[in-house]
């Protein structure tokens, strides 16, 4: 049976009422027929059938034995950490997202967590870095916002070698295209706001383990600590899943049809897409996972920030907005936006410079934002004419 049709059927049918779509269980308790006597279920956060829905799913997509529900991508993140003990170290890449930075760097720091970054498309700058004390390798394949490939499957083998955890964020790729449990990663954690969700309506983030005993340890850090997903916003997620197969293979086809065009763009300085055979890691991409994904970043040929930010503005279908994933094609500016968190020294190393744009290509037709994205070139470029008039 193809992925597609598995997804689809492995959702449940309620059994109470024969319901097609999943209850929506909006609980915060459930009646005991004597104490401790219960139907599985005893306090919604430490469990909820809505969300076990979704955390069962998760699971099976991801090829895993545990799945966990979180109130965001980044409470997902923090559970991982929370697994650490004062004096470890986490090794993690150089290009991360700019809340796990922030998390790691300004939360953790201060209890004794410490975190290197490197460029880990380049498995010998983890050789270099890691130590005995290094206890989780921490990767985001293609990374935000700068789409570089990190090979999972060799670096699950240096995590295992060096007896640490491997955790990939899968959030760009989606259990679609990657499965990284499948390459040797322990846990992957997705933020559900973006592809999974699929519709920027919600706010989610998942876990899959591997081994069910550390899932058994996620979770309960999961209930000890209650960041939880809600019932409602469990049922969005499966509602988004529903149709991720769908929507990935457009957005897939669409960014490489626009990656072509800002390839061939006199504005255009570099474009950073996994699909493009110019990309440093091609090969890679294209061996551990299925297709390139919906996220596309480039630079201006004068690389500067004024430029850059007077682009993002210029755009009518792509809006202006952080995030990623829905149907609605975003556009945004890192260094002002998502990596401003980041210090600019940091934030150029890792690649990510000042005329720097990202791209979220989402479900309209590839020509019409072709057609947005020329319109938007052509008016910053007479601003620069009539700049240069003045
Ligand atoms: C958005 C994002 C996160 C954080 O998820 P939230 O749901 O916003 O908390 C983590 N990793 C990546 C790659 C992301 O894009």
């Amino acid at each position: 049976m193809s992925t597609a049709t598995e997804l689809i059927h492995s959702i449940p049918v309620d059994p109470l009422t024969g319901a097609i779509s999943v209850p929506i269980y909006q609980t915060s308790t459930f009646v005991q027929e004597a104490p401790g006597v219960n139907k599985g279920y005893d306090y919604a956060r430490s469990g909820n059938p809505t969300r076990a829905t979704l955390e069962q799913l998760i699971a099976q997509l991801e090829k895993g034995t545990v799945g966990l529900a979180f109130a965001s991508g980044l409470a997902a993140i923090d559970a991982i950490v929370k697994l650490l003990q004062t004096g470890d170290e986490i090794l993690a890449v150089d290009d991360i997202y700019g809340g796990a930075f922030r998390l790691f760097t300004n939360v953790y720091e201060k209890f004794g967590i410490k975190v290197k970054y490197v460029d880990t498309s380049d498995v010998t700058n983890l050789l270099d870095a890691i130590t005995p004390q290094t206890k989780l390798i921490w990767l985001e394949t293609p990374t935000n916002p700068t789409l570089k490939i990190s090979d999972i499957e060799a670096i699950g083998k240096l995590a295992k070698a060096q007896n640490c955890l491997l955790c990939v964020d899968n959030t760009f790729a989606s259990p679609v295209l990657q499965q990284p449990l499948a390459l040797g990663a322990d846990i992957v954690i997705h933020s559900a706001t973006k592809y999974l969700g699929g519709h920027s309506d919600l706010i989610a983030g998942l876990v899959v383990t591997k081994d069910a005993e550390l899932g058994a340890k996620i979770k309960y850090l999961q209930n000890a600590c209650g960041n939880i997903l809600g019932p409602f916003d469990s049922w969005l997620v499966i509602r988004g899943i529903e149709t991720l197969h769908l929507r990935v293979k457009q957005h897939c086809a669409s960014a490489q049809t626009v990656a072509a065009y800002l390839t061939q763009h006199p504005l255009v300085d570099k474009v950073f897409y996994p699909g493009l055979k110019t990309h440093p890691n091609h090969d890679i991409a294209k061996k551990q996972a299925k297709g390139f994904g919906g996220i596309i970043s480039f630079t201006l040929k004068n690389d500067t920030e004024e430029a850059a930010v007077q682009l993002v503005t210029k755009t009518k279908l792509f809006k202006l907005a952080e995030s990623l994933g829905g149907i609605k094609s975003l556009i945004s500016h890192p260094a002002n936006m998502t990596h401003k968190s980041i210090p600019a020294e940091k934030r150029r190393s890792a690649g990510v410079q000042d005329s720097l744009v990202r791209l979220s290509i989402g479900l309209e037709e590839a020509e019409d934002l072709l057609a947005d994205l020329e319109q938007a070139f052509i008016a910053i470029q007479q601003t620069k004419q009539v700049l240069q008039q003045a």
